[in-house]
């Protein structure tokens, strides 16, 4: 056996050191990643009960595409599309059009492969050119529409921000539409700021366009975020299936769903927003079993565990869970405005999610600084530019997350007050402590 003190890292000793002081070695070296609680950062779950750890490792083991071996997960998931079909209105039908995927980056690739799909379908039908595609969305569109774009040749435009509308206009997105226009993505909860994109507003806009010039654009939502969040705590709020424009929308399992990282789900009105050479046929106990994925294997216990949370807590317990996150993060944003030299980019009353920034008058520090301070006590808040058109704003942004209490968030005002206080006391400009990031992806 290899020395248990000095294991190699980065190549396969010749002997391992056994399965108990492996485990010994790992886990004590992933001590010394970040506190998941005190990640402000992350829109992923870093909070289950613990039945649901039990339960995920009962399920590490079941293969999600192995419908044949695994019938009953394979039922379990078929019935989360259900539900999900009907939290987010999808017209009556025998069987809800949907899928889970690894996140909603795979979900929105999905999403947008169907939106081109049926685009040339109808381009062909009219005889017209099929080279040019293109995807209307705003600039604050999570990289995954970058990456959609650029591997399957889609031409992205995107509306730049302007002024204090920071997300996707409902003009400015009809504006860039044109025949070769696949889709409009809009995005229910922008990483940004957390604020929605009025997806009915353009929607209306879309219609006036197909009524004015005949171009019928679909959308398709990325509810990343918001889909876990607005049927619970925004219910009036119009931005799903009840908008017959929206054909597809995605959602992260691991977000606002209150699962662990990796499931996300991506669902299609009906079936015939879904373009059936897409679709392809496993053997699932001697009959057909429809699948449409970018990936083959994957554990099925995200998605046993998304029908364990949707069991154990129901709608009101959803209800509760995000109630009380936005409550806590529109506690957080007022008193963080009430420091003094902070000014609020948004108050947190779209997702639980708000961004801010420093007042003009503030040039002894930046928000970089502020980060750098928090960081300093544990607190993960990130700082960051914003895109074009308003690359002069730099933001700091808080995620609240199941898990956040009322204690922890005022401990965190209590460091930021400390630390604010202090910066404020400088005499000159301290000197730029690092880059600046400009892009920030999650
Ligand atoms: C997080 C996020 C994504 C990517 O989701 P993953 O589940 O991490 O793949 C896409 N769009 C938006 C709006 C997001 O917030």
């Amino acid at each position: 056996m290899a020395s248990i003190d000095d294991p190699p890292l980065r190549r396969l000793a010749e002997d391992g050191i056994g399965h108990e002081a492996a485990y010994e070695l790992i886990s004590s070296e992933l001590l010394l990643d970040g506190s998941a609680r005190l990640n402000l950062a992350t829109f992923v779950t870093t909070w289950m009960p613990s039945q649901a750890d039990r339960l995920m490792a009962q399920t590490a083991e079941k293969n999600m595409i192995d419908k044949d071996e695994y019938p009953q997960t394979a039922e379990i998931e078929s019935r989360c599309v259900e539900i999900l079909a009907d939290l987010w209105h999808a017209p009556p039908s025998d069987q809800a059009t949907g899928c889970s995927t690894t996140g909603s980056s795979e979900a929105a690739m999905l999403g947008g492969l169907a939106l081109k799909w049926r685009w040339r379908e109808r381009m062909r039908a009219a005889g017209a050119p099929t080279e040019r595609p293109n995807l209307v969305a705003g600039i604050n569109v999570q990289v995954c529409w970058e990456k959609f774009c650029r591997y399957w040749d889609v031409e992205p435009r995107l509306v730049a921000m302007e002024g204090e509308r920071y997300t996707l206009g409902a003009a400015e997105a009809a504006a860039l539409c044109d025949e070769n226009t696949i889709g409009v993505a809009a995005i229910l909860g922008s990483t940004f700021d957390g604020s929605y994109e009025p997806v009915a507003e353009i929607a209306q806009a879309l219609d006036a366009l197909q009524r004015d010039k005949g171009i019928d654009v679909p959308i398709h939502v990325d509810a990343a975020s918001g889909g876990f969040v607005a049927p619970f705590i925004q219910p009036e709020l119009v931005w799903d299936f009840r908008i017959p424009r929206v054909q597809s929308i995605n959602a992260s399992g691991h977000k606002y769903g209150l699962v662990y990282p990796g499931v996300g789900w991506a669902l299609w009105r009906d079936r015939d927003a879904l373009p059936a050479d897409l679709i392809f046929d496993v053997n699932y106990l001697g009959g057909h079993m429809p699948t449409f994925a970018l990936n083959f294997s994957r554990p099925g216990s995200e998605v046993v565990t998304q029908y364990l949370m949707f069991t154990s807590l129901g709608h009101s317990g959803y209800r509760a869970v995000q109630q009380r996150s936005s409550d806590i993060a529109r506690y957080l944003a007022a008193q963080i405005a009430a420091i003094g030299p902070y000014d609020l980019v948004s108050d947190a009353s779209d997702l639980p999610v708000f961004a801010f920034t420093l007042k003009p008058e503030v040039t002894n520090y930046t928000v970089f600084d502020v980060s750098d301070r928090l960081r300093e006590r544990g607190w993960l808040v990130p700082a960051y530019t914003f895109p074009a058109n308003r690359e002069d704003l730099s933001v700091l942004r808080i995620v609240v997350r199941a898990g956040m209490s009322h204690e922890m968030a005022d401990l965190l005002l209590r460091d930021l007050r400390a630390h604010t206080a202090a910066l404020e006391a400088l005499d000159g400009p301290l000197p730029a402590s690092r880059p600046q990031v400009s892009a920030f992806a999650h």
